[in-house]
């Protein structure tokens, strides 16, 4: 499955545009940003553009999970949009929550969430 150039989360059948694959939602985002450009006489990559959205809108810092499952990539994106956080600080915000949450109930739950 392929994933959103601008957005990261995973499309079933994308838009090609200017050489990026976005999802519907980002297509239209990303059309405007070129039409922009191209009438400011820059020249337009749609790739670079939508990339370049990706890390300053969604910039996971160092954190690489590979294999990550489809659904859940697609809540930690929308949770952390809505709560403000990049996918990163929004992982590790949560990841502390829980480590907190099962240290505080013991040691005999370790491992039960
Ligand atoms: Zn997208």
């Amino acid at each position: 499955m392929n994933l959103c150039d601008m957005c990261g989360k995973p499309i079933k059948a994308g838009t090609s545009l200017g050489g990026a694959l976005v999802c519907r939602l980002c297509a239209v985002d990303l059309r405007d940003e070129m039409d922009q450009m191209q009438a400011d006489g820059k020249s337009v990559d749609g790739l670079k553009i939508a990339r370049q959205i990706l890390r300053e809108t969604y910039s996971d810092g160092t954190l690489m999970i590979k294999d990550f499952p489809n659904d859940l990539l697609v809540r930690v994106i929308d949770r952390a949009h809505e709560e403000g956080d990049c996918r990163r600080d929004f992982i590790v915000k949560y990841l502390y929550a829980l480590l907190c949450e099962t240290e505080k109930k013991g040691n005999n739950q370790k491992g039960k969430w």
